[in-house]
């Protein structure tokens, strides 16, 4: 089970308010005095204090595996009550005369059932807090039979326990498998989203993601009246490269392209596949002459130069359309930057076309064409 960053902050937290308990447990119990001529808990509890101690630093300084702290908080509590059961088997004068300690310890394991949950996941979580139920009212009950729990309000009290986990264990596991559930659910979601916003052949995002972007830019520039530019690119006799080399070589000259383009944006810009070799740069906060000085940057950044082979160079053609927040929308600006690419196309192909608003000049906006590659 792979945890996020948030799932592991959590559970580092469960873990130290958990290895916290026993440490306040132990300072109580020393306050009070309780049993100090008890050698279990004179080795046992300092034991204690210097493992969860440090366990805790460590777990604050994200520096232990949460693998190997589920373990310990998971067994310390199995090795306490064990060692507790086997010491008083084996010495039976520290046997206390009642045994309020030895059913708080117990009464704890509600959260050690909980814990194998977050320790061994859904599955296996139920499969190891059953088993440790079962082997642990089963030792109850041999030491009841054996007559260490002699006294019936002990045995009455363990009975309840026993209810009452077995009910806990139920509750979490449900719990558990509808968190699992909803992880699962959350996580195709947005795998579905994802897929849905991107295109699979280069990975940036694919037309719709590309239309809703536009939509709500253009209403952001208009309203707040910044400037705002479209860039058209188009791989130039890109069909050539396909007939000649195949289309999986077509293919790779297209995530070629993507990766030059992408050298050359900005991270606030937004590209996007428009159709088959043509791409889409959304520039925010632009103005016309950054917009074609940006687009000049692309078109230097995806021509191959000095590639071996003439065939496989990559050219495109590029059409700039800046908003005019009065007279636009989505649709005339796109319009006017295939306006401005069809342009630089019939003038002859590798070169940066923009057209400003009609409000600005709205003439033809030609930048010289910069001579590159073979022509050089
Ligand atoms: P121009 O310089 O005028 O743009 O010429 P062109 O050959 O690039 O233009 P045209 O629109 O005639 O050809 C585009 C080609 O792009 C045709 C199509 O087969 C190819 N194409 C579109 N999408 C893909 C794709 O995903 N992979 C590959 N390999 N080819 C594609
Ligand atoms: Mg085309
Ligand atoms: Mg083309």
């Amino acid at each position: 089970m792979r945890l996020g960053e948030d799932e592991e902050t959590a559970v580092r937290a469960v873990y130290l308010a958990v290895l916290a308990v026993p440490i306040v447990l132990v300072l109580a119990i020393w306050l009070a005095g309780v049993g100090s001529d008890d050698a279990f808990r004179r080795i046992a509890l300092p034991g204690l204090l210097l493992i969860n101690g440090p366990l805790m630093v460590l777990v604050w300084r994200r520096r232990v595996s949460l693998a190997v702290l589920g373990l310990w908080v998971f067994l310390g509590p199995t090795a306490w009550v064990l060692g507790r059961l086997v010491t008083w088997e084996l010495a039976p004068s520290t046997r206390p005369d009642n045994f309020g300690l030895l059913i708080a310890a117990l009464a704890w394991y509600g959260v050690v059932f909980a814990l194998a949950f977050l320790v061994f996941g859904t599955r296996r979580g139920v499969k190891v807090a059953i088993g440790s139920y079962l082997l642990l009212y089963l030792g109850a009950t041999v030491s009841a039979l054996s007559g260490m729990l002699a006294d019936s309000g002990s045995i009455g009290v363990v009975v309840f326990l026993a209810a009452g986990h077995f009910v806990l264990i139920l509750v979490v596991w449900v719990l558990a498998r509808n968190v699992e559930r909803l992880a699962s659910a959350r996580a195709r979601a947005e795998l579905m989203e994802s897929q849905a916003t991107t295109d699979p052949l280069t990975g940036i995002a694919n037309r719709r993601r590309v239309d809703e972007e536009l939509l709500r830019q253009v209403a952001r520039a208009r309203r707040y009246r910044q400037p705002f530019a479209a860039v058209l690119a188009d791989l130039d006799h890109f069909k050539a490269v396909n007939d000649t080399y195949g289309h999986d070589v077509g293919d790779e000259v297209l995530v070629t392209a993507v990766a030059r383009l992408r050298s050359a944006i900005r991270g606030t810009d937004l590209l996007g596949r428009w159709g088959g070799e043509e791409f889409v740069i959304l520039a925010p906060q632009t103005s016309h002459a950054d917009a074609c000085a940006l687009a000049e940057r692309c078109r230097v950044a995806i021509t191959d130069h000095g590639h071996e082979d003439p065939g496989k160079r990559i050219t495109a053609s590029f059409g700039v359309a800046t908003l005019d927040v009065d007279e636009d929308d989505a649709r005339s600006l796109t319009r006017r930057a295939d306006l401005a690419m069809y342009a630089a196309k019939s003038e002859g192909r590798d070169r940066v076309v923009g057209i400003a608003g009609p409000s600005e000049t709205g003439e033809v906006d030609r930048l010289p064409r910069q001579v590159v590659g073979e022509d050089a």
